[in-house]
């Protein structure tokens, strides 16, 4: 058995809120209680999002929290840059490996033609299903040396099915072609998608459990799908419940009020904040050892 590596992965887009706290808290103990090893990868592929304050409040306020962390842009380690905006050669030589292997076409359609495409709402999910139009270029897509200047997409084996175990909400079923489509792997403007990202960086840096919100799971199916095409074992996965404000609502970086910068100003007490989290939550489940 590999001996437990497991990550924490938040992107400078804002200050963390409260969600990501009990998810990243949860992330430390599991890593802690197993003796393991803490990643911390800084998610700043986005530069029209991410910012430099908040890159400076999300490790100031997650130590505040209590947490550490033992491989990250801080503190060093093994698996090369911590920062996804340092680590382009790394998507660009997946990029190729997906391209040669026949599973990625590139995408001309405009957000025009997407909107028009599309009347399904997707509320749940990060991503729009996209009707396929372009996937007559798959035999195209061998022809490009780089993938700039158009978007690319995977494509999705309809009628699959992805089934996997969940060490928090058990067994996850998802239909490949039904539950999503055909999706982004690298973006218009030359950045690889989130999903590309974090299978790339979660299969270098050797991660054995993922521990994120319950909002991915339909992610997760995605990642198990570019994992396979590149020939990469899949990890383990602990999806966190998600918090919802007053409204049931899922928190987002909107909520001001309860991001981690506002409650420590107003005096929270980290200490309290852990054990809020250890009571709402069994971040033990699905545990292996002692
Ligand atoms: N960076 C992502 C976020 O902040 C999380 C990615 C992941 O855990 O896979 O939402």
């Amino acid at each position: 058995m590999p001996s437990y590596r497991g990550r924490i992965a938040p992107s400078p887009t804002g200050f963390l809120h409260l969600g990501h706290a009990r998810t990243f808290w949860v992330a430390h103990q599991r890593a802690r209680v197993a003796s393991g090893k803490l990643v911390f990868r800084n998610e700043d592929l986005d530069i029209h999002r991410c910012k430099p304050q908040f890159v400076a409040a999300m490790y100031d306020d997650l130590r505040w929290l209590g947490l550490d962390w033992d491989e990250g842009p801080d503190v060093g380690g093994l698996a090369g840059p911590y920062l996804q905006s340092q680590r382009r050669e790394f998507y660009l030589a997946e990029w190729r490996k997906l391209r040669d292997a026949g599973v990625l076409y590139p995408c001309t359609c405009s957000r025009k033609d997407l909107e028009r495409a599309l009347q399904a709402p997707h509320e749940d999910d990060d991503e729009a299903p996209y009707p396929g139009t372009c996937r007559e270029k798959l035999a195209t897509a061998r022809d490009w040396q780089s993938p700039d200047g158009v978007s690319w997409r995977f494509k999705v084996p309809g009628g699959q099915s992805i089934v996997f175990d969940d060490r928090c909400f058990g067994r996850q079923e998802f239909a490949a072609g039904t539950d999503f489509a055909d999706f982004l792997v690298w973006r218009r403007d030359d950045v690889p998608s989130y999903q590309m990202a974090v299978v790339v960086d979660d299969a270098a840096m050797q991660i054995t459990e993922v521990v994120r919100g319950a909002d991915l799971l339909k992610s997760t199916a995605r990642q198990l799908l570019l994992l396979e095409a590149l020939g990469c074992p899949a990890p383990e996965y602990f999806h966190c419940p998600l918090l919802r404000d007053e409204n049931n609502l899922r928190l987002a970086k909107r909520h001001d009020a309860l991001s981690l910068r506002a409650l420590r100003e107003q005096g929270a007490d980290p200490q309290e904040l852990r054990e809020k989290f250890a009571a709402e939550i069994d971040w033990h489940r699905g545990m292996l050892g002692p």
